[in-house]
């Protein structure tokens, strides 16, 4: 048995913060310097979305290049980490309701390898993917987060990656911050730190800047598992607490 493990989410932004030397990468690789080792890695990703909720239970997972257009240094990065199948089906088993089907064809987007790879550089410990099931509303992917919590006991650090704000219809390719982002980027600081989950379940209803920072939900639902984790006792740090593109913030969050 090990202490309860933290939970974690990272706004991962461009791909290319797995290759860059950045403020981000750098912030991402500390990060990971402070963690316990766990037994496992259960990543939500904003990049895998399928019908009903699949967790990737295959001994080898590929590194997939899910992006078009990035320079060829991209397409050689590699996260040669393995599954762990037997944590797979024991997943599968705990939970029966909703059922979580094995897949055997994911494998490790660019949502967690970018930032596994900064994390966890060794990739030597066994990481397991988790879809977002597209046909779900925000409220399941909370619930879904609480009945997850167990793994915290297990040893096993639960990631979600995605980004509190992400629209990139609109943004623009310079490090600034719309003021929108900004203000929609400390309205969901203030409800993560007092406890405000219905709140942020129900983003929808955060004003005329939620359909502007959350377009789409699949960047913002990784972080949903997340806050569902946290105990009465958890305590909460933010890290690249930053915009950038306008209309993307980094905002990662640390729960222990
Ligand atoms: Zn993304």
């Amino acid at each position: 048995m090990t202490d309860r493990m933290p939970v974690l989410f990272v706004g991962h932004g461009c791909p290319l913060n797995a290759i860059e030397d950045n403020i981000f990468s750098r912030e991402w690789s500390v990060v990971g310097k402070t963690l316990p080792k766990p037994r496992a890695i259960l990543v939500v990703s904003a990049h895998w979305e399928t019908a009903g909720t699949q967790v990737t239970a295959m001994a080898r997972p590929a590194t997939l290049y899910d992006f078009q257009g990035f320079p060829p240094a991209l397409y050689e990065m590699r996260y040669p980490a393995p599954g762990e199948p037997e944590l797979s089906r024991s997943i599968k088993k705990v939970i029966s309701d909703p059922v979580i089907h094995l897949d055997f064809s994911w494998g490790l987007d660019h949502g967690a390898w970018s930032v596994l790879s900064r994390l966890f550089p060794k990739a030597d410990i066994p990481v397991l993917q988790m879809s977002l099931d597209f046909d779900q509303p925000a409220a399941y992917h909370y619930e879904l987060g609480k009945k997850l919590a167990y793994l915290r006991e297990e040893g096993v650090l639960v990631l979600g990656s995605g980004n509190m704000v992400h629209n990139l219809r609109i943004m623009v390719r310079e490090d600034t911050a719309f003021g929108w982002a900004r203000e929609f980027d400390d309205e969901l600081v203030g409800l993560i730190q007092s406890g405000e989950h219905q709140r942020l379940i129900d983003y929808p209803s955060l004003g005329e800047n939620a359909p502007l920072a959350i377009p789409t939900p699949e960047h913002y639902l990784p972080l949903l598992y997340v806050l569902a984790m946290q105990k009465k006792d958890g305590k909460i740090r933010f890290f690249s607490d930053r915009i950038t593109f306008g209309s993307v913030s980094m905002r990662s969050v640390l729960i222990v």
